[in-house]
């Protein structure tokens, strides 16, 4: 099994993902052959990044208010 336990596919979310030698390592889909791979870290950074500048915004508002 390749390092891609952390990643699904872009385009349909698939998680089933196969490292193509033929491609020179490159990850791509099972399901849709989709070569547009995403990481789930990405993804969860990405939520964390947008709740922390929720809190901001939040505290800025309190902030306003008081
Ligand atoms: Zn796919």
């Amino acid at each position: 099994m390749q390092n891609a336990r952390n990643k699904v596919c872009g385009r349909c979310g698939s998680i089933n993902l196969i490292s193509d030698r033929s491609l020179g390592g490159k990850i791509v889909c099972v399901n849709c052959g989709s070569s547009y791979i995403k990481t789930k870290s990405i993804i969860n950074s990405g939520n964390k990044k947008f709740y922390y500048i929720l809190v901001i915004l939040f505290v800025i508002f309190l902030v306003v208010i008081v």
